[in-house]
């Protein structure tokens, strides 16, 4: 069943692309996010909401772009402007992170499809955690699980910062999703850390599951993530940082 479109269309003057980059870099107080990222969330588990992402006084421009009717998704196996605001929104999210101590190119939302609500956020913390498989993706989506107490995420939209690796594609297929839409592809990863050269999209085909794999979206936003100096500096420190001589398959 297709959710319900708005009938108003609210006049914007600038995308959030736009003014989010703007937000961030002008928000008083400090610089961006820094401070109610750290202030909830938190620690090691690094539990972001999506409400109170934008709590507080910095919160004036986010939470109306959240608001806006304008964010209902069309569920159309088609990337869409919400698709693209979205991403926009989450990579400079994830660049704010770049300066704290949980940097990482890899971030993952999950959203209604219906609404664009924003349910969780999740960074990777493979290190943080000990955990290889504690990639952003399989920690939303066991997050959401978990806080909506259901197997199904049926009705949501995964959105991540790369494409999704074959473990984290397994997951949105086994946590049924029906959407998936990446930013920056596993071959842009490749260049920077070792990966699974298997696409998401390929993954998605040989299972009997049905969920839209879309991208890339937001591209050169999220290969910017990995482009960081601070980041280039801490992936030399990563187990899977990618060698000079890359082996070929
Ligand atoms: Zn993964």
């Amino acid at each position: 069943m297709r959710p319900r479109q708005p009938n108003r269309t609210p006049a914007r003057e600038k995308s959030p692309a736009t003014i989010l980059p703007e937000f961030f870099a002008t928000a008083p107080g400090g610089p961006g996010l820094s401070g109610e990222i750290d202030g909830f969330g938190t620690g090691a588990d690094g539990i972001v909401d999506g409400p109170a992402i934008f709590r507080g006084q910095r919160c004036g421009v986010a939470c109306a772009l959240l608001s806006q009717e304008t964010m209902a998704i069309d569920p159309s196996p088609s990337i869409t402007d919400f698709d693209r605001q979205q991403m926009a929104q989450l990579a400079a999210w994830t660049a704010r992170q770049l300066g704290t101590t949980r940097q990482t190119p890899f971030c993952a939302d999950v959203v209604e499809t219906g609404t664009g609500r924003l349910v969780l956020r999740r960074l990777n913390a493979v290190a943080a955690e000990w955990d290889p498989s504690s990639h952003a993706e399989v920690r939303v989506l066991r997050a959401t699980c978990k806080k909506l107490k259901t197997l199904s995420l049926k009705g949501h939209t995964l959105y991540t910062t790369c494409e999704p690796c074959p473990m984290c594609m397994s997951m949105a297929l086994w946590s049924a999703v029906d959407r998936v839409v990446f930013g920056a592809t596993i071959k842009d990863a490749s260049r920077h850390c070792r990966q699974i050269y298997v696409p998401a999209k390929t993954v998605a085909k040989r299972s009997d599951m049905t969920c839209v794999v879309l991208g890339p979206v937001e591209r050169v936003a999220c290969v910017a993530l990995f482009e960081d100096e601070r980041m280039q500096a801490m992936m030399k420190t990563w187990r899977h940082a990618k060698p000079k001589a890359a082996p070929k398959s």
